[in-house]
């Protein structure tokens, strides 16, 4: 899978909002965006015009970049969500809360989801007591997450459940930390995610 290599603090900084690619250093005040909150680049200071167009794919960029998927599996993502029944954008939300490597994320075994995908790729995880090394494994309410035995001594993931007060974990799941594992109660409603997320305007986007 392709990978982009510059540090992902540029894309907060593009969005001018904070994404929380980078674990606990985002509740820092190493933070980028804490520090220089315009966008990169020689003209990032000069005040850019916003076309629809233009409003519309920077939701769409910011959205995919806070889940880290690349643009032809998102689109596909899109295209699933027109299929399903009810609100397409919200479709899509729920689409991508459900991915394995975000319920990994959500439920604090990893600082962000760059490194829960990376920790699923390898095995570490169990889905219903078998092993999923698939980070876009679709999961569904009721499902149980468990880490490894043999995985539970992985540094990153005691720093994780150590932190993860920090940014909290969601109502709609529930994390037994000393048996590093988790219950997905429910798949997350629309209340339940940022309302500063406009998946309107990716729906818009991808109308056209
Ligand atoms: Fe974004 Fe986190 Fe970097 Fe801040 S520290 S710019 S929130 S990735």
């Amino acid at each position: 899978m392709a990978r982009y290599r510059e540090s992902v603090c540029r894309f907060c900084r593009r969005e001018t909002t904070k994404l929380f690619l980078k674990g606990d250093r985002c509740f820092t005040d190493k933070c980028s965006v804490e520090r220089r909150n315009y966008p990169p680049g020689q003209h990032g200071q000069s005040r850019a015009k916003h076309t629809d167009y233009g409003v519309q794919l920077r939701e769409k960029q910011k959205v995919r970049r806070i889940y880290g998927i690349l643009e032809k599996q998102f689109r596909n993502y899109v295209h699933l969500a027109e299929k399903r029944k009810g609100v397409t954008g919200e479709n899509l939300l729920q689409l991508l809360e459900s991915r394995l490597d975000n319920m990994v994320y959500r439920m604090g075994f990893a600082a962000s989801r760059s490194e829960a995908r990376q920790l699923v790729n390898h095995g570490h995880f169990l889905v219903n007591g078998r092993r999923v090394d698939v980070a876009s494994f679709r999961t569904k309410a009721g499902m149980v997450i468990e880490v490894d035995e043999k995985s539970r001594t992985i540094n990153s993931i005691e720093e994780s459940l150590k932190t993860v007060t920090r940014r909290g974990i969601p109502a709609w799941v529930e994390v037994d930390v000393s048996n590093f594992k988790g219950v997905i109660k429910a798949l997350p409603a629309r209340e339940d995610l940022p309302p500063t997320i406009r998946e309107q305007l990716i729906v818009e986007f991808y109308s056209k």
